[in-house]
């Protein structure tokens, strides 16, 4: 197993460069395990605090199912939000996305062997990361040979801003999120957060609403029987639900108020207080989905579970 930086990746097209024989992990890689790639079981339980794999999907219309997730390292985005009261909140995949030195380099036969040790009855493999869309090429292969073995239903999270026709073949459900204005970082914001994170507020606020990468999604689960997608909206307040109609919804084309998922923004219990309520009021009036965010009520939003 090699390590390699995608520290710089992210705001290149670097990743177009990469093998397809590997992919980059986020230090949580596949999770919750309880077996290596040989079916020996670990010596560690996994986060969950379960003798067996797997979670809940937390978040969406998912909500509730039993799932594995693979977690890619890198993202080109930087997203840390202001709250209600002032403080900032940061991605809660820090490791995923902003500070991926812990990443790791891993073969695609190793990854497949892993999940297929673990999946069990839950038949549901969720890839999120970071962005999943920056390494296309070693997702596209594991994807196709997990479904050779076995019919798994693979979802992906991603934040919209990127397409790529190879791997949405494989993808039986799209959980979109695009990043609204709130989400840009600024340095004002990175004062209060201690943390020291790159970013280009510029190439960020360039980079986060693809609206013809989103439609291409919208319009592959339209053309493919059996595929789904949601547009999954952070919020804080109610201003921006006029952002959220004006300058995404009103520019794509073939969703239903069934499709859109406002899930309220915070990564932790105290942060979440702050915004259920708007992001609940807001999902009534507008006929859309409420998220819950499952994986911290029940785990307190832990990494690996
Ligand atoms: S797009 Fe997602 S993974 Fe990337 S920085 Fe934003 S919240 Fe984190």
């Amino acid at each position: 197993m090699l390590s390699l930086s995608l520290y710089d990746f992210t705001f290149t097209n670097d990743c177009l460069q990469m093998t397809n024989d590997y992919i980059f992990l986020a230090p949580e890689a596949i999770f919750p395990i309880t077996k290596d790639d040989n079916g020996e079981l670990l010596k560690d339980q996994p986060a969950t605090k379960f003798p067996v794999p797997g979670t809940l999907q937390g978040e969406g219309k998912m909500a509730g199912v039993p799932v594995l997730f693979l977690r890619t390292a890198g993202c080109n985005l930087r997203c840390m939000w202001s709250l209600p009261n002032g403080e900032v909140s940061l991605c809660d995949t820090p490791l995923a996305s902003f500070d991926t030195r812990g990443e790791k380099r891993v073969e695609v036969e190793y990854v497949k062997n892993i999940i297929l040790q673990n999946i069990g009855m839950m038949n549901h493999l969720v890839i999120s990361g970071g962005e999943p869309f920056i390494q296309p090429f070693g997702l596209t292969k594991l994807i196709s040979e997990l479904k050779e073995e076995r019919k798994i239903h693979v979802a992906i999270e991603t934040n919209g801003t990127i397409f790529n026709d190879e791997l949405v073949n494989g993808i039986d459900f799209f959980s979109i999120s695009p990043k609204l204005k709130n989400s840009v970082p600024t340095i004002a914001k990175l004062d209060k957060t201690k943390v020291a994170i790159p970013f280009d507020p510029e190439q960020i606020e360039n980079t986060r609403k693809n609206i013809e990468a989103i439609q291409s999604i919208i319009d592959h689960c339209n053309e493919n029987l059996g595929k789904d997608f949601q547009l999954k909206f952070v919020v804080q307040n109610h201003d921006e639900l006029t952002e959220i109609e004006e300058t995404f919804l009103a520019h794509l084309k073939n969703w239903q108020p069934d499709d859109v998922v406002l899930m309220p923004l915070g990564s932790n219990p105290e942060e979440l207080e702050q915004t259920r309520m708007i992001a609940l009021e807001t999902a009534i009036e507008r006929g859309w989905r409420f998220s819950p965010r499952l994986q911290i009520t029940y785990f307190g939003g832990v990494a690996g579970v």
